[in-house]
């Protein structure tokens, strides 16, 4: 079959013809419909892969969807034609966190060598993949899989995000959202969708605030050196309420502190260089702030989200990509010129 693989560091990802996998004991075989593509792929393949615990080549692809076409020995309660998406975090099943559904957290992955598909595993961007039990599959029904895929990573991550800040967003509260790509553009609606907090998008050209306008934001506030500013003119003395960033830069994330208010919470998504950080303490960050970095989202969540998705509360802009054109689109996301997200359709 032919994936996408992330072959050397630096380099572009390349289509390349690798055997067909088959499921082995408890796992479940997807023809992939679609597979969605993140700015994190971009940062891990720009950076040495022993820092992931992952090995090269790797099949890319941490957003998927697909149909099951076959099941390994001992698996029930999926059938074959079932069309699907993919939670990709996946955990071992059994230790607390997992238990709670929260397999972002599992406490034994790094112990027991359980790596997402396309982060560790083989990934999505590719005819066919193996999921590594049915927990982690969703049912979409006749949800389009190209517009639903996104909903995996560019969906959950900014619904877990948000909704442990949910008590904070209360009828003439500010959220600010930096950052209004594959992620962001899916926070702004799911803001809206939710509650009655209003939206500030911050964005680096105006084709971006027209666009995270476009999918609900109130005000669109360009990313530059007097963005503070300029969101404070908008916010007032009390500041934003949740500050989500989705960008992870030292840049973003002192815009973000600065307008943050009294008893907000700043939510740094965005890797960023995987070194930047927020500064708190007394007399430096407002009162009562809570900073936080969350990975991914809870398998209930993804369930949450598919529901919401039937609802058709939702409008995932999606550019298409053929296999052959992935390479394509992992430059267009380098390039920062997408729309949304990009979604490989092989
Ligand atoms: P994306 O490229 O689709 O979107 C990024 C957006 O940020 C673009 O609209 C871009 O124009 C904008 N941007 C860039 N620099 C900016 C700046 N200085 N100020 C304001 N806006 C700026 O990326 P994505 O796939 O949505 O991912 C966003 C970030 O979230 C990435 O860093 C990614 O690695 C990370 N991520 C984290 C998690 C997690 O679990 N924490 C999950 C998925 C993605
Ligand atoms: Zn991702
Ligand atoms: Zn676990």
């Amino acid at each position: 079959m032919k994936a996408l693989q992330h072959v050397a560091v630096g380099a572009e990802p390349e289509v390349r013809e690798i055997p067909t996998p088959e499921p082995g004991p408890g796992e479940v075989l997807l023809r992939v419909t679609a597979a969605g593509v993140c700015h994190s792929d971009d940062f891990v393949m720009n950076n040495p892969p022993e820092n992931f615990g992952i090995e090269l080549p790797l099949t890319l692809g941490h957003e998927g969807a697909g149909e099951v076409v076959a099941v390994g020995a001992g698996v029930q309660g999926i059938d074959t034609g079932t069309n699907v998406v993919v939670y990709g975090p996946w955990g071992c099943g059994n230790c607390w966190f997992c238990a709670q559904g929260l397999e972002n957290y599992c406490s034994r992955a790094a112990e027991l060598r359980i790596l997402p598909p396309g982060l560790g595993a083989p990934g999505a961007i590719a005819e066919y993949l193996i999921v590594d039990s049915p927990r982690h599959l969703v049912p979409i029904g006749d949800l389009d899989p190209v517009a639903t895929v996104p909903l995996t990573d560019a969906g959950l991550t900014p619904y877990h995000a948000i909704k442990r800040s949910l008590g904070k967003l209360r009828p003439g509260s500010w959220t600010v959202v930096i950052g209004s790509g594959g992620l962001g553009h899916v926070a702004i609606q799911l803001l809206r969708h939710l509650t009655s907090t209003r939206v500030i998008a911050l964005d680096v050209n105006d084709e971006k605030l027209e666009f995270a306008r476009s999918v609900g934001a109130h005000e669109a506030v360009l990313s530059d050196a007097n963005a503070a500013g300029n969101v404070r003119k908008i916010t007032g003395p009390a500041g934003a309420s949740l500050v989500l960033d989705f960008v992870g830069f030292q840049p973003t994330i002192d815009t973000a502190m600065a307008v943050a208010g009294v008893d907000s919470d700043v939510t740094i998504v965005g890797i960023g260089d995987g070194k930047s950080g927020a500064r708190i303490g007394f007399g430096v960050s407002p009162y009562e702030a809570t900073a936080t970095a969350p990975y991914w989202g809870a398998r209930a969540e993804l369930i949450e989200l598919i529901d919401l998705a039937h609802d058709g509360v939702l409008d995932i802009a999606v550019e298409r990509f053929s296999l052959d054109e992935a390479p394509e689109a992992y430059r267009r996301l380098a390039a920062g010129t997408l729309r949304g997200r990009a979604v490989i359709v092989p």
